[in-house]
């Protein structure tokens, strides 16, 4: 592979040290693994200390080159995320917006959430990460489906494979057949990965141009998931694409940076 991208990862505290990162072992994480550059988020950020959190992820960023970051925008704090979101503008550095609903405790279609797109998000132009689950009623996939179909001038990407480790196997399948929304991606960070043929059938639904490598590291150790997309029964092309290539047609202001075609 040319490259390795990781769409999904994580700077900060979480309540487990092992865990937990700041820029130096994240990017070391990342160097284990063979992946070339990474987009993270702010850990604290995603239950609501967008302050806090996303300044202390650009700060544990600023001197890893091979990392970008989204900063954390959340409905219940709509000054500090314009804030955060509008600087996007003059720091290279934020490479699009990240939503966790079931860390930070909203729905994902509620009218808080839609403000936040319509005055916030949306206008930047910015590209959007959240949490996607099975297990997470303010956020299945179904659901992300509907809030992408609102706003289609804005990109999403769909974590953990619109499914996470738990539940329905089929539940992104089935919620794509019914509403393919031109403008959604998913992201491999889940264990769910793991599991033989999942990427594949989600895969062969979707199409090729969909699927983004990502790990959820520190979470997990990054390395196992580059060893798995090696392993994926699709082709070499197939798998450049989930490498790499794809997550440029999500965030194009990738290109050029270290690690990046
Ligand atoms: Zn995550």
């Amino acid at each position: 592979m040319r490259a390795l991208i990781d769409v999904h990862s994580h700077l900060g505290q979480y309540s487990n040290a092992g865990m937990s990162a700041g820029g130096a072992r994240l990017a070391q994480l990342y160097r284990t693994a063979g992946i070339t550059h990474g987009v993270a988020f702010s850990i604290e950020a995603c239950y609501g200390g967008i302050d806090a959190g996303n300044r202390l992820a650009l700060e544990e960023a600023a001197t890893e080159e091979m990392i970008s970051v989204m900063v954390v925008a959340h409905p219940s704090h709509i000054e500090p995320s314009k804030r955060w979101v509008a600087m996007a503008k003059s720091n290279p550095k934020i490479a699009g917006v990240k939503i966790h609903p079931v860390l930070g405790n909203y729905d994902v279609l509620s009218t808080a959430t839609y403000r936040l797109f319509e005055e916030v998000i949306a206008p930047s132009g910015l590209p959007v990460l959240s949490h996607v689950g099975n297990e997470s009623p303010n956020v299945p996939i179904d659901r992300y489906l509907t809030l992408a179909r609102a706003f289609p001038t804005i990109r999403f990407i769909a974590a953990h494979l619109g499914v996470g480790l738990m539940g329905l196997a089929d539940a992104a399948i089935d919620a794509w057949k019914k509403n393919p929304a031109e403008n959604v991606w998913f992201d491999m960070g889940t264990l769910r990965a793991f599991f033989t043929g999942s990427v594949e059938a989600l895969l062969r639904v979707v199409g090729p141009d969909r699927i983004c490598f990502g790990t959820d590291a520190p979470l997990y150790h990054p390395a196992p998931f580059a060893r798995v997309l090696e392993a994926l029964e699709i082709s070499d092309e197939e798998r450049e694409k989930i490498a790499w290539k794809n997550v440029l047609q999500v965030i194009p202001a990738l290109k050029g940076r270290p690690g990046v075609p």
